[in-house]
């Protein structure tokens, strides 16, 4: 962490709710942003200066959801939609040391913060069940590239096969008999570690939380949600989940709960300031009105969406409702990138394919303050982190406006949604701390990362061998009784709009 005093002077400051991008100097104090003024503004002689020319000066961008076990899985599946991606689980997700837990982390917090983010909401994977030595390894991945995260395990005590009404006893009987050694792990120690990591979490909070995680609705029992729901409130702590991303988790609710998943979880008493849920995809109005009057949060995920045929969600009629709609990038098993720009330019997109007219579209500074503040909020940093001003911790990206995509520089709020890939990412400053410089990240060693990563993933091919075997022999059954789902989805949806 930066304790100096630091001065940036002759860049240019977004001001994206009036589309522009004036000179201005920035002064850091610690990890404080102290004073935003005047080109030439007076600052302490002690100060360090940071030279900002042709440099356009954004806040960090915020990832409000994803997945760090992921990143060794980059570009697996490509037929696969959701229920393919968590049926695959057992053969990429498994066998993971500690060790692994880490290098994985600090692999997409690189790809992070060389793009221009500064903070995630990492939910993590570990198999048999989670530890607190593994998360905080995960914290520790962040905090040694040098960026903000929120760290929780994902939790679920009923199996994938057996959530899924009717999915188990649909599979051929060899099949069900292997998928049931597949056990999840019990309801009481997943209780006792959620704890534990809340009282034991040995991270600075402020950069590094944690939370809880109980990851998708039906692979948790009620009774284990309302544990979830009580750990949570008694530590204070943010909670997260995976709200009707497809339509077979959506029908899966009807059946399981006679209801939709939102309004099962709010008479579960879950919904509320302290809850995200990524994206939302089914949810209806109703639901998005229950998220909006709990003050719930949405991570919206478009990316992973259209690549796993989720569907759109409706970040129109969400906001409209006054859900906090943050923008995350999932994991790098599904979404394939952490790259926020990415995710920006396709939530600004996506939202004009729905039925809404041209006048109702996200627009460009909407889609910023998304990734930005909104993020923020979802996680639980919305005090702190996503904002320029004075107060706020200075985490600030600077662009490089020699890049093709501000060649020429004509609306900077336009240009970071609809061209800008990334790749004009120059210097990104966490806290103060400068950890991308020349467009490379200054903390990690990336010769030995790779190394590390490679030497990982030659074990882990050989591990995981017979376990991909039953994961393919099972992807047919399983995409076969899903897909017969999805007209029931259909008559659901027509009912409850
Ligand atoms: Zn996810």
């Amino acid at each position: 962490m930066a304790h100096g005093r630091t001065i940036i002077r002759n860049g240019r400051l977004l001001d994206a709710p009036n589309r522009r991008a004036e000179p201005a100097d920035i002064l850091i104090e610690g990890d404080e942003i102290r004073e935003i003024g005047a080109p030439g503004m007076a600052a302490p002689e002690d100060a360090e200066t940071i030279d900002a020319a042709d440099r356009l000066m954004i806040p960090g961008l915020v990832n409000a959801h994803t997945h760090s076990h992921g990143n060794l899985a980059k570009g697996i599946g490509d037929h696969w939609n959701l229920e393919l991606l968590i049926n695959a689980g057992p053969w990429f997700n498994y066998e993971r040391t500690r060790e692994d837990l880490y290098t994985s982390a600090k692999l997409g917090a690189v790809e992070m913060v060389l793009r221009g983010c500064t903070a995630c909401y990492d939910l993590v994977n570990e198999f048999p069940g989670p530890s607190v030595e593994g998360q905080a390894a995960v914290g520790q991945a962040y905090s040694d590239v040098g960026m903000r995260a929120v760290v929780t395990p994902m939790l679920s005590n009923v199996p994938f096969w057996t959530a899924i009404p009717g999915l188990k006893d649909a599979l051929p009987k060899a099949l069900q008999k292997e998928v049931e050694a597949l056990k999840a792990a019990p309801m009481e120690k997943l209780a006792e570690i959620s704890r534990r990591l809340l009282e034991e979490w040995p991270h600075d909070r402020d950069r590094i939380n944690v939370a809880i995680a109980p990851t998708i609705p039906l692979l948790c029992t009620d009774e284990f949600l309302t544990v979830c729901r009580d750990i949570a409130e008694e530590h204070g702590a943010m909670l997260h989940t995976h709200m009707a991303e497809s339509r077979v988790w959506s029908v899966g609710g009807y059946r399981t709960y006679g209801e939709t998943l939102t309004k099962h979880f709010q008479k579960l008493g879950i919904l509320g300031p302290r809850f995200t849920s990524a994206h939302a995809v089914w949810i209806t109005e109703e639901d998005m009105k229950r998220m909006g009057d709990a003050g719930a949060h949405v991570a919206h995920n478009p990316v992973s969406n259209m690549r796993l045929g989720s569907g759109i969600a409706d970040t129109i009629l969400m906001r409209r409702h006054g859900v906090n709609v943050g923008i995350g990038t999932d994991a790098c098993n599904c979404g394939d990138h952490l790259n926020m720009f990415e995710n920006m330019r396709l939530a600004c997109h996506s939202s004009r394919v729905k039925d809404h007219t041209n006048m109702e579209w996200l627009t460009a500074p909407e889609v910023i303050e998304m990734a930005t503040e909104c993020s923020a909020r979802a996680m639980g940093f919305g005090d702190r982190i996503g904002r320029i001003a004075p107060g706020y911790q200075a985490d600030i990206v600077f662009l490089d406006l020699a890049d093709v995509s501000f060649i020429p520089f004509t609306d900077p709020c336009n240009q970071i949604v609809h061209c800008e890939d990334g790749a004009a990412v120059e210097r990104v400053i966490v806290g103060g701390r400068t950890i991308v410089q020349g467009g490379k990240v200054t903390t990690v060693d990336m010769p030995a990362l790779r190394r590390e990563v490679e030497t990982i993933m030659e074990r882990l091919d050989s591990v995981q061998a017979e376990r991909k075997e039953l994961i393919e022999k099972l992807e047919l059954p399983v995409s076969t009784y899903c897909n017969g789902l999805l007209p029931e989805h259909a008559q659901h949806a027509a009912a409850n709009p």
